[in-house]
């Protein structure tokens, strides 16, 4: 059999992976369960707004394997607006106060056109009988010299099988035949998924109406339901929103409640220009079943990750657990997802490709 390697996910590690081994001429297979690529990469695009991310958004200096495929890309970067002061409610019975916050000594970046940006050029190395959608794997079934990797309709079958899922959902989700060591599924039981449990808004508007009173749109509060908020203007300048966190606590109530009570802060902190809006958007991530699936104990945020059992492999050599909680810097993050991707081609190439 000619080898191959199958991909599951299409997030940053599964694209950048795929990306990596299509260009060294190895053929590829991505299953992705979602009816779009990205993973927790979700910028929502509209001709009329500014990209709006629903998930991964800043990248730092010294997040450099992502700096460098952005710039190998030619995707460019650009400072988080913070000009101007911002908004702070410290309790619920104290009136908001505008404050000056110390400059930042090392800004975050945002990628220009949206963070999709960069998983939409990584895709493009794709032909269509690459990458599938809405193809949840299910179950994985080690044999000698191959691995079946099995989805509702079809079984697909490879030399080496690649996993970017987040560990926990990895275990809980996908049965194996045979079971996996212990060792492997007991720590990623206990791997955090980062930000699994946030929920992210963003509201965009016709004018940047809190820059002309020098308000740079940042707004930390103690108080329900933002916890924390941003400008999120386009590079260009061209068009306008404010994007941020509302307190986890708020999965369980309805859009509806959420979104009411985005907007009465809002008219309390920015006051009535807020509610000038074109449009509100929302992602609950604990909602989002491809991501997030509860955990059996509590887990403190990164827990487990980069544990040295995900730099280990399974099933003779064939199966990698890989993902941006794998990775032993940075793991949760977007420098994770391409570190933990760099990492797993520099090791087929090695191994089997030679
Ligand atoms: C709200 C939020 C904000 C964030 N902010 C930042 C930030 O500002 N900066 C930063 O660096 N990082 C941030 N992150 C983290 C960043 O998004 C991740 O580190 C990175 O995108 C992980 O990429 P990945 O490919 O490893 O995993 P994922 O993106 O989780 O990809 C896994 C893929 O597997 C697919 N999948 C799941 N189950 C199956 C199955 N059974 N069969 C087939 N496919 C399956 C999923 O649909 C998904 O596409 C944020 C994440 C979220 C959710």
């Amino acid at each position: 059999m000619k080898k191959n390697i199958l991909i599951i996910g299409a997030g940053l590690t599964g694209l950048l992976l795929a990306y990596r081994l299509k260009k060294q001429g190895i053929p590829v297979t991505v299953l992705e369960a979602r009816d779009r690529i990205g993973g927790r990469i979700h910028t929502h695009l509209s001709d009329r707004e500014t990209p709006i991310e629903m998930g991964a958004t800043w990248l730092g200096q010294q997040h450099t394997a992502l700096i460098e495929l952005l710039q190998e890309l030619q995707i460019p970067i650009y400072p988080q607006y913070t000009e101007g002061t911002a908004w702070y409610e410290p309790m619920a019975n104290q009136a908001p106060q505008e404050v000056m916050l110390p400059s930042n000594g090392s800004p975050s970046y945002r990628i220009q056109g949206g963070s999709s940006a960069l998983i939409e050029q990584l895709a493009q190395a794709l032909e269509k009988d690459e990458l599938y959608l809405n193809t949840s794997v299910t179950h994985i079934k080690a044999h000698d010299n191959v691995i079946e990797v099995i989805t509702k309709d079809q079984t697909y079958t490879a030399s080496k099988v690649v996993s970017t899922l987040p560990p926990n959902l990895l275990v809980t989700d996908i049965q194996f035949s045979p079971e996996l060591p212990d060792t492997l599924t007991s720590i990623a039981k206990k791997t955090h998924t980062w930000m699994g449990e946030s929920i992210k808004f963003g509201i965009s508007y016709p004018t940047p109406f809190w820059k002309k009173r020098n308000w740079s749109g940042t707004l930390y509060s103690n108080v329900f339901p933002i916890t924390e908020m941003y400008d999120h203007t386009t590079l260009e300048n061209g068009k306008y929103a404010l994007k941020g966190f509302l307190n986890n606590e708020l999965s369980t109530v309805t859009r509806e409640i959420r979104k009411e009570n985005v907007f009465a802060q809002l008219q309390r902190t920015f006051g009535e220009e807020a509610l000038n809006y074109l449009s509100y958007k929302e992602t609950v991530w604990k909602e989002e079943a491809f991501t997030f699936t509860p955990y059996e104990n509590f887990v403190f945020p990164h827990q487990n990750n980069g544990q040295a059992i995900y730099q280990e492999l399974f099933y003779n050599d064939r199966f990698y657990v890989a993902g941006s909680e794998t990775a032993s810097q940075f793991g949760g993050y977007m420098e994770g997802a391409v570190q933990s991707a760099q990492k797993c081609f520099e090791h087929i190439i090695k191994i089997s490709f030679v």
